[in-house]
């Protein structure tokens, strides 16, 4: 993200890669604007918030005429880093793993995962969906300037594996084990326990209606 866009609250930070797959699809689809009632139907981002987050970019919708998808995509690319690829490292070529190696990620954005890490020594040295998985005793060796990591191991392997990847001064973590890590205030986790998510989901199923507000 360059230094304009330094102040653009978190949670608007957050929802940017949601408007700009929206986006682009409007943009496929030979759309030339959008209103933020329709953008707020689509991402399910109350219009308010959406207005809220598009003037922090300089975006002003008119009125009767809405966003122009065009100035919104190029802000958005711009803004996302789109038109240069960020490498990722994947550690833990399970299930859950060998599915995200499969998964053409490129369709949305463009990170890609350029290599995997694995301590099975039937999983090192094979490639999963294009991917070389190497061992994880090697991090060391072939870790360059890849900013980002998957992690997909057993929560007890997660924190020795964060803090060698924090010694090799990896920025962000995509975690998907339950475990909660410990990292410098530098660092960045994002934590997905799929578990703990369709738990939620189903805890709010059962007690709430879906047209009720949750705030
Ligand atoms: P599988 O069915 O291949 O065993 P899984 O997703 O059911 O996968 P997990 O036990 O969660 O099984 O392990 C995920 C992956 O992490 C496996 O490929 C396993 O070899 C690998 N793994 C286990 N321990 C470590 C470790 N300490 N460091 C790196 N990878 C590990």
């Amino acid at each position: 993200m360059n230094k304009d866009q330094s102040k653009i609250p978190q949670a608007t930070a957050k929802r940017l890669p949601l408007y700009y797959r929206f986006l682009k699809n409007l943009h496929a689809s030979g759309k030339q604007r959008v209103s933020s009632a329709e953008l707020s139907d689509a991402v399910k981002v109350d219009s308010a918030t959406i207005r809220r987050d598009f003037s922090y970019f300089g975006a002003l919708g008119k009125k009767g005429y809405g966003y122009n998808v065009d100035y919104l995509l190029s802000f958005f690319r711009k803004t996302l880093d789109q038109d240069e690829t960020t490498n990722v490292i994947l550690i833990g070529v399970g299930n859950l793993g060998t599915a995200f190696l499969h998964y053409n990620f490129t369709k949305n954005n463009n990170t890609k995962i350029s290599m995997a890490f694995d301590v099975n020594q039937s999983k090192i040295g094979t490639e999963v969906g294009g991917v070389p998985v190497f061992d994880l005793n090697d991090l060391e060796l072939h870790i360059k300037d890849e900013p980002v990591a998957i992690l997909t191991v057993p929560a007890v392997a997660a924190q020795s594996i964060t803090d060698r990847l924090v010694a090799l001064g990896i920025k962000g973590i995509l975690n998907f084990t339950p475990a909660c890590l410990n990292v410098p205030d530098h660092i960045r986790i994002h934590h997905i326990d799929l578990a703990v998510e369709l738990q939620s989901l189903v805890y709010f199923l059962k007690h709430y209606s879906v047209l009720e507000e949750i705030e």
